[in-house]
C-alpha cells in the first residue's frame, strides 16, 4: 500500500461524464489499497471564464477579490468529484486548500506555497478516505485566499506529495505524456518515456505549458517521482499498465538520453521586447535602465546591447507579456527621460522558440545547426540566448509555428530512438 497524488486538468475535470471516469480511476487504486489524494483543476475553461467576468467589470481587479473569485472553479469540480465518489459507494471527502491548510505566501494571483499541514489530511487516509484538494490555492498567513498562478494545480499536487511523503505524484492530463514539442502544434511530435528533470524545468520554464514550471521546481528540491499521464484512457486500465505509461521525470541520467543532443522544442508567445535606441553610452546604463524594471518586481528575461553611432547603444530586453504595460509606462514616463534614450520601441509582436537538450553540452555547433534551420526557412532572429542546455531565440510571432516545425524536423525529433 502506497500513498499516491493523482492530479486531474481541467480537461479531465471538463464535463460531469469525465468526472465519473476520474472517479472511477480513483476508485480503481483505492480499491487496490492505495491511499488517494485527489487534486482536481477547475472544469476546462472554468477559470477563464470567471476571470473575464471580473473584466467586465474593471480591466484591473482588486487581486485579493480575483483570488476570492478564482478559486471557486476549483471548489465546485472539487466537491463535485467527491460526491461522484461517494455515490459510487467510495469513501471520500473534499477540502478547499484553506482548510488543509496549504499555507502560501500573500503574493495574491501569483503565492507561492510556504507549507502544507499534513494532519487533517492523514486522518482521513487513516480512516480509509480518498481525499480530494483543491488545486491552484491557499491561504495566506492574514487569512486571505491566495492562487497560485495559472496551470498552478501542479504545483499544489506536487507540493502536496512532498508535504505528504508520497510514493509517486501522477499528472493525469489530455496528453499521454511529455512530447519532444507540444503535438498540437507538430502531429509528428513523439512521446518520450523518460525526461530528466533538468530538461523538463528547462521546458517548462520556456514556455511548454504541460506543467507549471514551479511544480518541476517543486519536484526537484523533494525529489518527487512525478509522472505526466493521460486521463482519457478507459478508466479500468490495469494498474501496472498505467503506472508505467506517460512519461516519468527522472533524476539520473541515462544512456539513452545522451544520445539526444536535442530533446524538446519549447515556444512561447507571452513575450514583449522593447528597444531604448540611441541611448547615450556610459558606464552604468545597463543598470539605469534595468534596476527600476528590477524594483517594479519585473522578471527580465533575454537582454541585446548594440553599440550604434557616436557613442549611443541601442538596448533591448524582453519581459513577460502580462508584464509590458507596466514595463512600458515605466520607460516612457522615467527610464527613458533618465538616460537620455532616443526612441522608445515597444514590440509585442515577437514570440521565443528554444532547443533543449542536455546532450547539448558534449555537442558544438548544435546553436549554429539552429541558425542554419530557421536561415533557411527565411526566418530572421532578433535575440539569441544560451545555457549549457538550451538555446533560445526571439524571432516574429507569425513565423513561431513554422520555426517549431523546421527544428523539430532539423533536430529528427520525429525519429523513434527507442
Ligand atoms: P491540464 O488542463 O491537464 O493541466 P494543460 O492544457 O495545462 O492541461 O497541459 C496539457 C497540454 O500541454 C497538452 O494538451 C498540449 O497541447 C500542451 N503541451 C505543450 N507542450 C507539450 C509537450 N512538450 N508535450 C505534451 N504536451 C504539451
Ligand atoms: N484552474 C487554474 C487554471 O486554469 C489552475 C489549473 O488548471 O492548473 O489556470
Ligand atoms: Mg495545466
Amino acid at each position: 500500500m502506497s500513498l499516491i497524488v493523482q492530479k486531474y486538468g481541467g480537461t479531465s475535470m471538463g464535463s460531469i461524464e469525465r468526472i465519473r471516469n476520474v472517479a472511477q480511476r480513483v476508485a480503481k487504486w483505492h480499491d487496490a489499497g492505495h491511499q488517494v489524494v485527489v487534486v482536481p483543476s477547475a472544469m476546462s475553461g472554468e477559470t477563464n471564464r470567471l476571470l473575464s467576468m471580473a473584466k467586465e467589470i474593471t480591466p484591473k481587479p482588486n487581486s485579493r477579490e480575483q483570488d476570492m473569485l478564482a478559486a471557486t472553479g476549483e471548489q465546485a469540480s472539487s466537491a463535485l468529484l467527491a460526491m461522484t465518489l461517494l455515490s459510487m459507494g467510495v469513501p471520500a471527502v473534499s477540502y478547499a486548500g484553506w482548510q488543509v491548510p496549504v499555507r502560501t505566501d500573500s503574493s495574491h494571483t501569483k503565492a507561492r506555497i510556504t507549507s502544507i499541514d499534513d494532519t487533517r489530511v492523514r486522518a482521513d487516509l487513516d480512516a480509509g478516505r480518498v481525499v480530494v484538494i483543491t488545486g491552484f490555492q491557499g491561504i495566506d498567513d492574514l487569512g486571505n485566499i491566495t492562487t497560485l498562478g495559472r496551470g498552478g494545480s501542479d504545483t499544489s499536487a506536487v507540493a502536496m506529495a512532498a508535504a505528504f511523503g508520497a510514493e509517486e505524484c501522477l499528472i493525469f492530463t489530455d496528453v499521454d505524456g511529455v512530447y519532444t514539442t507540444d503535438p498540437r502544434v507538430v502531429p509528428e511530435a513523439r512521446r518520450m518515456k523518460v525526461i530528466s528533470f533538468e530538461e523538463m524545468l528547462e521546458l517548462a520554464s520556456l514556455g511548454s505549458k504541460i506543467l507549471q514550471i514551479r511544480s518541476v521546481e517543486f519536484a526537484g528540491k523533494y525529489q518527487v517521482p512525478v509522472r505526466v499521464l493521460s486521463s482519457l484512457t478507459d478508466p479500468s486500465i490495469p494498474l501496472d499498465e498505467e503506472r508505467n505509461s506517460g512519461t516519468l521525470i527522472t533524476f539520473e541520467e541515462d544512456q539513452n538520453m545522451e544520445a539526444a543532443v536535442v530533446s524538446g522544442i519549447a515556444f512561447s508567445r507571452d513575450e514583449a521586447k522593447f528597444t531604448l535606441r540611441a541611448v547615450p553610452d556610459t558606464p552604468g546604463v545597463a543598470y539605469a535602465i534595468l534596476g527600476p524594471i528590477a524594483a517594479a518586481n519585473i522578471d527580465v528575461d533575454m537582454i541585446l546591447q548594440n553599440l550604434s553611432a557616436q557613442g549611443t547603444t541601442d538596448f533591448s530586453f524582453t519581459v513577460n507579456r502580462n508584464d509590458a504595460d507596466r514595463t512600458e509606462q515605466l520607460l516612457k514616463e522615467q527610464i527613458g527621460p533618465a538616460v537620455g534614450a532616443g526612441e522608445i520601441i515597444s514590440d509585442s509582436k515577437v514570440a521565443k522558440v528554444s532547443i533543449v537538450g542536455i546532450g547539448m553540452r558534449s555537442h558544438a555547433g548544435v546553436a549554429s545547426s539552429m541558425f542554419q534551420a530557421l536561415s533557411e526557412e527565411g526566418i530572421n532572429i532578433q535575440m539569441i540566448s544560451t545555457s549549457e542546455i538550451k538555446t533560445s531565440v526571439i524571432i516574429d510571432d507569425k513565423y513561431m509555428e513554422l520555426a517549431v516545425r523546421t527544428l523539430h524536423r532539423a533536430f529528427e525529433l520525429d525519429q523513434d530512438r527507442d
